[in-house]
């Protein structure tokens, strides 16, 4: 007999979380406080990162976002603010950037990523949401100085070592990779292992699969609070209503460490705002790419270029800083001279959270605390890549069953010192 799950939150987590519930026979519904289309889950660059297994907590990262702060059109940005939670959790990540903690973190990115892909696949042969955009030409990192190859190729020495399949390209092998569409860049590392998505095209397509399935997927509906007794959940109340639960699946991106809060629990999370433009016009790029030096993301989706990039931490909100847009239209025009995003282009730009954990690592688990709780979060720059993932593993762990992999490093409760 299947329970009464209510999953907190309708984007790419809450929505695999409820795949992989739904199928496994439990009664699956999705409070999402927005009316959907809008967020991380629908303007992120769409790529599937075996490559990502530096978690963004890493030796060196704080020193260069410092000194990026001041420029007002940087890739990085933390706005100036009295903000404790704020502070709690820059410490935390602080902590965490040592040498010792990425080398730990690297396996356990790769396998969850790893992961991921393969459900990706299966997701697309089971037909369940029909045809839907995947590609696999890999991830090209361009550099167009010294410091980035060196950089990027001891990445891929590592991500080699870790059996992942990468190469690199000179000069001359990227210009015949990119035929008649001009690229200036020294180079590039080119992970094999990686491959590209349309966003909203899945998010649409789960959509409909999930409402056709029988899924409860409810818009407009804020959670704002919950019923518990004796260190279980009852139920999950917004302003108008109240939904009996079994079963709670915490998975509410970048404001998932609020509501911890209202259930007693400490999840540090903080929202890194990133910003996406959408070219709907020819731009010749067959490749996904990350600029390196100006940390832009490149992806040819379904029907359009999609140009992303920005992590500016300044609270949890959708406002836009249109001198970071910019930015990411200059780097553009710096790699690839033809292209100049028009003003239209860049008033268009959307922006989403990236639910970001101090150590780079999601939180998927069981909560110690209250024992019907699943918290599903902290995915930051990898929360495309790990939907399925996480959502199969969330899936496990309600039923009790083993895992699909070891979720120690994924602890909701673990600690940054
Ligand atoms: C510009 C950009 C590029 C990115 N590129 C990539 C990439 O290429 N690959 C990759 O793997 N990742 C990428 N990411 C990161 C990825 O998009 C996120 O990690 C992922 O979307 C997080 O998904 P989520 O479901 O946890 O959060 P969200 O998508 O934010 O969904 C959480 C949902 O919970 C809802 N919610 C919050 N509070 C409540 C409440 N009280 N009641 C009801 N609903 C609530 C919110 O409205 C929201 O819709 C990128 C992100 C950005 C911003």
């Amino acid at each position: 007999m299947g329970k009464k799950i209510v999953v907190v939150g309708g984007g790419v987590i809450g929505l695999c979380s409820a795949y992989y519930l739904h199928k496994n026979g439990h009664e699956v519904t999705v409070l999402e406080k927005t009316k959907g289309g809008m967020g991380a889950s629908f303007v992120n660059a769409g790529y599937l990162t075996p490559s990502h297994i530096i978690p963004l907590a890493a030796p060196g990262v704080i020193t260069k976002g410092l000194s990026m702060m001041m420029d007002s059109k940087s890739p990085f940005y933390i706005k100036p603010r009295w903000d404790f939670d704020f502070f709690k959790w820059a410490w935390s990540f602080y902590t965490s950037s040592t040498k010792e903690k990425v080398v730990k973190a690297a396996p356990v990115l790769k396998d969850i990523n790893l992961l991921s892909s393969g459900l990706y696949d299966e997701i697309r042969n089971s037909g369940d949401l029909g045809e839907f955009h995947l590609e696999k030409k890999g991830l090209l990192m361009l550099y167009q100085t010294e410091v980035s190859e060196e950089e990027e190729k001891g990445v891929a020495n590592k991500a080699k070592q870790l059996g992942l399949e990468v190469g690199t390209l000179d000069k001359d092998q990227l210009k015949a990779l990119h035929g008649n569409t001009e690229v200036v860049a020294n180079g590039a590392v080119h992970y094999h292992c990686d491959a590209h998505s349309t966003p909203n095209v899945f998010m649409k397509k789960m959509y409909e699969y999930l409402k056709h399935a029988g899924v409860n997927i409810i818009y407009e509906e804020e959670v704002d609070g919950f019923d518990i007794t004796d260190g279980k959940i009852n139920a999950v109340r917004t302003k108008n209503h109240t939904y009996k639960a079994d079963n709670v699946v915490l998975a509410s991106g970048s404001w998932s460490g609020n509501l911890a809060k209202k259930l007693g629990i400490n999840l540090q999370v903080q929202g890194g705002k990133g910003y996406c433009i959408n070219v709907h016009r020819p731009t010749g790029i067959e490749y996904p790419a990350i600029l390196m030096e100006a940390k832009v993301a490149v992806t040819p989706m379904d029907g359009f270029t999609r140009f992303a990039g920005t992590m500016e931490f300044s609270g949890v909100d959708y406002k836009i800083d249109k001198g970071r847009v910019q930015a990411i239209a200059d780097a553009v025009h710096k790699y690839y001279p033809q292209i100049r995003i028009t003003e239209e282009e860049i008033n268009n730009a959307e922006c989403g959270l990236r639910p970001v954990s101090p150590d780079g690592l999601p939180y998927i688990g069981r909560s110690n605390s209250l024992n019907n709780l699943y918290v599903a979060t902290g995915h930051a720059m990898m929360g495309w890549s790990l939907g399925p993932a996480t959502g199969k593993l969330i899936s496990e762990i309600v039923d009790d069953k083993e895992t699909s992999m070891n979720i120690d490093a994924f602890d909701p409760h673990r600690s940054f010192k």
